[in-house]
């Protein structure tokens, strides 16, 4: 019996294997003046396989199946300019295979795939719907399954009129224009501790030595908890505003300007901006939200909320607005909040 680690490694170099191939018979057929598509290298391919690769029948047809389609799709989008050239896989870079619905079936937290059987996952699947496909990867040692699901029932739309301004912070992970705020989660920070100091003792440790090896899995391992903890958190307050504001405000940060001030760049880079722009974006448009992404250059931390002042300067350290001009004094992200907010009401 396979183990389901051997199982998925195998299909995965499978999966690998096959794009390489067809890339390079890619590649190989164009030079020589053809038109190459990747339906007939597939035809090609599974002519050679009972002979040249007989291993391939050891997991599921699709190893070796699907990269042909994929590879058809990033062509298409080379020759529209929407993507790069496609490019050869590499081991430990590129592990994950895709598998179709009539090779899955669910049942719980169990997962049965073709030739290996029922295993358990983590956790069952929140949704509920026909399954379209499954990609198993590998990420720092560990197997997921990412599963693509049609819904049967859409969720249900967001019917409040209220409006919300989100700030997003560096004390707060967001601040709301109700004055909720979400704090980034006590894991999180737990861990970004415990990354500095393997990093920190990674640079101790000789080159190439066993240990090092050791330690850098290790690290790999906290990075992707980290990543977890925080998407988990991002998913948290996405779903509340979604729920629960027919209208929102957020800023258009302008990352990579930020991302030169370093004090800055690690809140951001922590938080996960892009992250939490891009599931309020999908969120808002399936549950009918209305959101604004204010002007990148609207001063939202400047501006007083209570009569409309702007302030010339505002120190990164001043964590209370003070208005000099009506005697407002506020948190400055409760501020910078409700300034968004505002946005929603203002015309043109
Ligand atoms: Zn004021």
């Amino acid at each position: 019996m396979t183990s389901p680690r051997q199982y998925f490694k195998q299909a995965c170099g499978i999966a690998r294997f096959t794009w390489n191939w067809a890339l390079e018979e890619w590649k190989r057929q164009y030079e020589n003046g053809l038109k190459p598509r990747a339906f007939a290298l597939k035809k090609q391919f599974n002519a050679i396989k009972p002979v040249d690769f007989p291993w391939m029948y050891d997991v599921t047809k699709y190893a070796s199946q699907q990269p042909f389609i994929f590879m058809q799709t990033a062509f298409n989008r080379f020759f529209k300019g929407l993507g790069g050239y496609p490019q050869f896989k590499k081991k430990n870079h590129h592990d994950s295979f895709y598998v179709g619905n009539n090779h899955i079936k669910l049942d719980g937290k169990y997962i049965k795939l073709p030739k290996l059987g029922w295993i358990r996952m983590r956790e069952a699947l929140r949704f509920s719907g026909k399954v379209i496909s499954a990609t198993i990867s590998n990420k720092a040692n560990k197997w997921f399954v990412s599963l693509n699901v049609e819904l049967e029932q859409m969720p249900k739309s967001c019917e409040s009129q209220a409006g919300v301004g989100v700030d997003l912070g560096i004390k707060a992970l967001a601040t709301l224009s109700n004055g909720k705020a979400f704090e980034a989660p006590k894991p999180l920070k737990k861990f970004l501790k415990k990354l500095k100091r393997m990093q920190r003792s990674l640079s101790r440790r000789v080159k190439g030595s066993h240990n090092r090896q050791k330690l850098k899995q290790k690290i790999a391992s906290v990075h992707a908890k980290i990543t977890n903890i925080r998407q988990d958190s991002l998913h948290k307050i996405t779903r509340y505003l979604t729920d629960s504001f027919g209208g929102i405000v957020i800023e258009d940060l302008n990352v990579s300007g930020m991302l030169k001030n370093r004090k800055l760049s690690r809140a951001i880079t922590d938080i996960g901006f892009y992250e939490f722009r891009r599931q309020l974006e999908y969120k808002s448009k399936y549950k009918g939200n209305y959101l604004l992404i204010a002007d990148r250059w609207f001063p939202s931390s400047k501006n007083c909320s209570n009569c409309g002042q702007k302030k010339e300067e505002l120190k990164l350290s001043e964590r209370v607005y003070h208005c000099s001009a009506c005697g407002h004094e506020q948190d400055r992200d409760l501020n910078a909040a409700i300034n968004l907010k505002n946005l929603l009401y203002q015309s043109g």
